[in-house]
């Protein structure tokens, strides 16, 4: 059997460079009050947002109000990838936020048009996603398209920088509480993404974070010396493969007891009906089971050639199959991470990325509406709507326990938003009752 190893030079593009992306894409969202009303209100404006808004405007839905903390659409992804130096994406070429089922500029064809513009090493994964092959998009191509998405369905227009505080939902509306003001909406959509994990108070008990000690979403830009890195996913990798390039060493420490390396985030089967069908009408610990197995963390193909050099050079050591029991600081600004087996690692600096959890409206809804089991929502199987509150839905991570572990990924928010839509549509279409189940609420705060 002939085995393909995609090379390393897959992972290398270039970045900012002058694609096709109308300014006002790219605004850092509105600061004026919000409206009062709108028909949709959406929580986040993250890549499933962006889907879900496309979405709703080929509906004729426009009246859509996306409230988002860093008020770029798309703007926190982007953002993670860039201080990771992630320079292409992990998902292949059919997965992206354009609308699914509609005659839109695919991400492949926009790709197509900035040709002139691609290097030949990009050039040649066009040419293999057109032929149905595996191939890695340029996260440059992906943020212009992103921006050709917003500016198409009007949304940057549509989108205000504020947090969403509180989202109280009413048998006929839905409240939405925000740092600019409050909405009333028919209906509202949770897409407020994953959050990092971090690490167990265990780790450094009653103490602050050592000094030394960084997380993988913080700029660590000195990589001399010894980087020591924690976890096992794209994040680690990145990191690992940063502080190579600088010029420096890397204890890399591994909960798992090798390597996973693997094309996509998840198994490709869960992009694609039949992966969703392994999930509907099993049971929640079958679920449970299938999450566990597929969410565990894993590396792109690309990165293995360099890691196995590395090691070979003794530039890196992989300690694999060990859980960290401490971080604490050395008294010369060392950093020294203890094992479970015993040994202790020492190094410059401890990078900790130790993975992302889905946001599951905790803190936003009431706790019987969110109605968590373990760590999961209580989503309608249709819907994506919260059961105990059908006019609020989640659409991204928090989604898993319905359209498996692909819900948190490009693709999957597509498949969700078109759900959701539907889902948004009917109720827009239910006669409006009289008078305002917020009114006493609009009274408060007028
Ligand atoms: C480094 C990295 C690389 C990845 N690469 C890929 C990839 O190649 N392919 C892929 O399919 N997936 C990838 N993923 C997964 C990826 O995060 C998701 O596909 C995508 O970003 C999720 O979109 P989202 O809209 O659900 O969340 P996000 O993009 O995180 O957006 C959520 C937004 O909601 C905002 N928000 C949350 N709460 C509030 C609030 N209370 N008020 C206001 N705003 C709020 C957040 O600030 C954020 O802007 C990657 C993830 C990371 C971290």
């Amino acid at each position: 059997m002939t085995v393909f190893l995609p090379p390393p030079d897959f992972l290398d593009s270039p970045r900012g460079r002058d694609l096709l992306r109308p300014a006002r894409s790219r605004a850092p969202g509105r600061t004026d009050t919000l409206p009062d009303r709108a028909s949709v209100a959406v929580v986040g404006g993250g890549l499933a947002a962006i889907a879900l808004a496309g979405t709703l405007w080929h509906a004729g839905v426009t009246d859509v109000v996306i409230v988002d903390r860093q008020g770029r659409l798309g703007g926190r992804f982007l953002a993670r990838a860039d201080l990771l130096g992630q320079r292409v994406l992990r998902s292949p070429y059919d997965h992206h936020p354009g609308v699914e089922g509609y005659r839109d500029c695919e991400l492949l064809d926009f790709a197509r048009l900035h040709w002139d513009a691609l290097t030949d090493v990009e050039r040649r994964q066009v040419r293999m996603a057109q032929a149905g092959h595996r191939s890695v998009v340029p996260l440059d191509v992906f943020e212009a398209y992103c921006d050709h998405v917003v500016t198409a369905h009007g949304l940057a227009r549509r989108t205000w920088r504020a947090e969403v505080r509180h989202v109280s939902p009413g048998p006929d509306e839905v409240l939405v509480e925000t740092s600019l003001g409050d909405i009333i909406a028919d209906t509202a959509v949770l897409c407020t993404g994953e959050e990092p994990v971090e690490a167990p108070p265990t780790w450094w008990p009653e103490q602050d974070r050592p000094s030394g000690v960084h997380y993988w979403y913080e700029p660590v830009t000195d990589t001399a010396g010894t980087t020591i890195v924690v976890g096992a996913g794209l994040s680690a990798a990145h990191l690992v493969a940063n502080a190579l390039a600088g010029g420096g060493r890397v204890r890399w420490i591994l909960r798992a007891a090798a390597e996973h390396y693997q094309c996509a985030d998840v198994n490709a089967s869960f992009f694609r009906a039949e992966g969703r069908a392994r999930f509907h009408g099993t049971s929640w610990q079958d679920r449970l089971d299938l999450m566990r197995q597929q969410r565990r963390a894993s590396v792109m193909f690309e990165f293995r050639p360099g890691f196995t050099t590395a090691e070979a050079q003794g530039r890196l050591t992989v300690h694999r199959g060990v859980d960290v029991v401490r971080v604490r600081a050395l008294p010369a600004g060392d950093t020294a991470v203890e094992l479970a087996d015993g040994t202790t690692v020492t190094g410059d600096r401890a990078v900790l990325a130790l993975g992302t959890r889905a946001m599951t409206g905790e803190g936003l809804l009431p706790a019987e509406v969110v109605a968590v089991r373990d760590g999961w929502p209580d989503l309608d199987e249709t819907t994506l709507a919260y059961s105990a509150a059908p006019r609020v839905h989640a659409l991204g991570a928090a989604a898993c326990m319905v359209l498996g572990p692909a819900a948190r990924n490009i693709d999957g928010h597509r498949v969700g938003a078109s759900r959701v839509v539907t889902s948004i549509l009917a109720h827009l279409a239910a006669p409006a009752a009289a008078g305002s189940s917020f009114d006493a609420v609009e009274h408060a705060h007028a």
